[in-house]
C-alpha cells in the first residue's frame, strides 16, 4: 500500500539504534526499520510507526450481543461486530487463532473506513458496534475514530478485550466507548506468563481505571481451562478481587474452552466445572454470573439479586423473554445494573 495511504500510529517514541519504542501496551515494542511489533500491525517504515491494521477489518459479523457476551447492556439485540488480524497477547488456547495468528497480508481484509463501519450499522440498524475477535487494542487509532463518529450517530461502540494496555492509551482510546467486556484469563501471573506471555496486573490494572475512571459497563469473562485455571481456591480469591475492587454488580461469565490451537491435548470444559464456578461466585457475593458456551438455561438466566425471580431468560445466545422494566426488577423494584 502507498504510504500516503497509510494511518500514522499514535503511542510510539524513537528509541535507539533508528528503533521506534511503541508505548500503545504493556508489550513495549521495540521495533526496527521495516519490522512490525508483536501484534503484526504497527510497522517501522522510513523510522515512523505505521498502523496498518487501521481501515482493515477482516470481514464484518451481526451477532447477538450476547456472543459478547454482554448480559447487561442492550439484551436482546444485535451488533455490528469485526476485527483485523493480529494480537498483542500469545494465548497458547487461543479460540480464535486463525485471525489473532494472522499477519495482515495472509488473511483476506476488507477495505472499511471509519463512516464505512458506521453505515454499516445504520444500514442493519445494529445500535452498537464491537471491536472483537482479536484484541482491538492494537487498532486503537481506528477504534478512537468509529466510535467518535459512532458516538454522533447514538451508536454504541465496545470493546471485547483482555485488557493488556499501556495507561496512557486507554485514556485515549475509551474515550468513545461504552461497555467493555474484558478477559480475565486466570488469576495466577504464572498463568499469564506461560500461556498468555501478558502479566495479570496489568489487566487488573485496566480493570480497577475502568471501574473508577470512566464511565464504561464492564463485564468480565474467564475461559476455564481444565487443570490450568479452574481450581475452586483460584476461583474465589478471583471471585473475592472482584468483589473488593470492582463490586457485586460486574457480571462475570465463567465460558467453556474448546481443544484449540497449541492446547489440543486439553479436554473440552465439563459444564459441572463452570456450574461448580458459578456457584462459588454466587457464594461469594457476586450478584450476576453466567455460563457460556454450553446449553445451560439456569446458569445464563437473570435473577433479581433482592428477590430471586427470573428477569431474563437465556439459552446460548437467545433471550426468550425479559422482564426487567424501567431498570427495575418487575416484581420487588429492586435495580438492575446494566443499560437496559
Ligand atoms: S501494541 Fe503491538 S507493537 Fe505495540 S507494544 Fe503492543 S504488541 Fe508491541
Amino acid at each position: 500500500m502507498e504510504l500516503a495511504n497509510l494511518q500514522l500510529a499514535k503511542w510510539w517514541q524513537p528509541a535507539d539504534n533508528g528503533k521506534l519504542l511503541c508505548t500503545l501496551c504493556p508489550r513495549y515494542c521495540t521495533i526496527g526499520e521495516g519490522q512490525k511489533g508483536f501484534c503484526y500491525i504497527r510497522e517501522n517504515i522510513d523510522g515512523k510507526l505505521y498502523s496498518i491494521g487501521y481501515g482493515k477489518p477482516t470481514g464484518f459479523a451481526i451477532d447477538p450481543i450476547e456472543k459478547k457476551p454482554l448480559n447487561h447492556f442492550l439484551p436482546g439485540s444485535n451488533i455490528l461486530s469485526f476485527g483485523t488480524a493480529g494480537c498483542n497477547l500469545g494465548c497458547k488456547f487461543c479460540q480464535n487463532w486463525t485471525m489473532s495468528k494472522s499477519k495482515i497480508d495472509d488473511i483476506n481484509s476488507v477495505t472499511a473506513s471509519p463512516e464505512d463501519v458506521v453505515s454499516l450499522a445504520l444500514k442493519h440498524n445494529t445500535p452498537s458496534i464491537a471491536f472483537t475477535y482479536n484484541d482491538p487494542t492494537i487498532f486503537g487509532e481506528y477504534v478512537i475514530d468509529i466510535s467518535k463518529i459512532a458516538a454522533e450517530e447514538n451508536i454504541k461502540s465496545i470493546m471485547v478485550t483482555a485488557g493488556y494496555i499501556d495507561k496512557e492509551a486507554r485514556k485515549d482510546i475509551y474515550k468513545f466507548i461504552d461497555a467493555a467486556n474484558v478477559d480475565l484469563k486466570a488469576f495466577s501471573e504464572t498463568f499469564y506468563h506461560k500461556l498468555t506471555f501478558s502479566h495479570l496486573n496489568d489487566v487488573l490494572n485496566t480493570l480497577i481505571w475502568l471501574k473508577n475512571e470512566t464511565e464504561v459497563w464492564i463485564e468480565i469473562t474467564t475461559l476455564l481451562i481444565p487443570g490450568e485455571n479452574d481450581s475452586p481456591d483460584k476461583i474465589k480469591q478471583m471471585c473475592e478481587w472482584i468483589l473488593e475492587n470492582l463490586g457485586e454488580n460486574v457480571p462475570l461469565h465463567f465460558t467453556a474452552f474448546h481443544p484449540d490451537f497449541k492446547m489440543r491435548n486439553y479436554q473440552r470444559t465439563p459444564d459441572s466445572t463452570l456450574t461448580a464456578a458459578r456457584k462459588i461466585a454466587m457464594q461469594t457475593g457476586i450478584n450476576y454470573c453466567y455460563v457460556g458456551n454450553i446449553h445451560n438455561a439456569e446458569g445464563q438466566t437473570t435473577y433479581c439479586p433482592k428477590c430471586g425471580k427470573s428477569l431474563i431468560s437465556r439459552d446460548w445466545h437467545s433471550v426468550y423473554s425479559n422482564k426487567i422494566a424501567n431498570g427495575k426488577c418487575f416484581s420487588c423494584g429492586e435495580g438492575i445494573a446494566g443499560v437496559f
